[in-house]
């Protein structure tokens, strides 16, 4: 990936979410688009402190939340409920997650078959239902086959 093409691109991102571009908020997203999976925030605190000497976590967990209430970064929930981030290049509109715990790879799960299960549980519940959280976990195609050359 060119960095200078990225660069412009992260700026434009956060002037479109009316986020102030600072040094800190561009080494996050540069750091997170580096990877080809998620990061927890101390991670991206250990690879920032390469740079910003004296940054807190406090500052990276804020920075990390700003981004991620902003969309330009994902949420990733572990099964072990730690918190990760993610940088999605894929899908712009509404989709979910496949992670693979094991290697950390993050596939983007286009169709949404939870939408059409919103108008049932309104109507059981009489609610209103006005958002979801889905996320697959599991090994991916790669992680699976090592692990079967393992136990056979
Ligand atoms: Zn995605
Ligand atoms: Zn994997
Ligand atoms: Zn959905």
């Amino acid at each position: 990936m060119n960095h200078g093409t990225m660069n412009r691109c992260f700026g434009a991102i956060l002037k479109e979410l009316g986020l102030k571009e600072t040094p800190k908020r561009r080494a996050i997203l540069e750091i997170l688009a580096e990877q080809q999976g998620f990061l927890s925030p101390e991670e991206i605190w250990h690879a920032l402190r390469v740079r910003f000497e004296t940054i807190g976590l406090p500052t990276v967990y804020r920075n990390l939340e700003e981004l991620a209430a902003g969309g330009v970064i994902s949420t990733i929930i572990h099964p072990s409920r730690q918190l990760y981030y993610y940088f999605c290049r894929g899908e712009s509109g509404h989709h979910h997650h496949f992670i693979c715990t094991s290697c950390r790879r993050v596939e983007d799960i286009p169709e949404c078959t939870a939408a059409t299960m919103e108008g049932d549980i309104a109507t059981r519940t009489g609610g209103k239902i006005t958002s979801h959280i889905v996320q697959f976990n599991g090994l991916c195609h790669r992680c699976l086959v090592e692990e079967e050359g393992r136990t056979a």
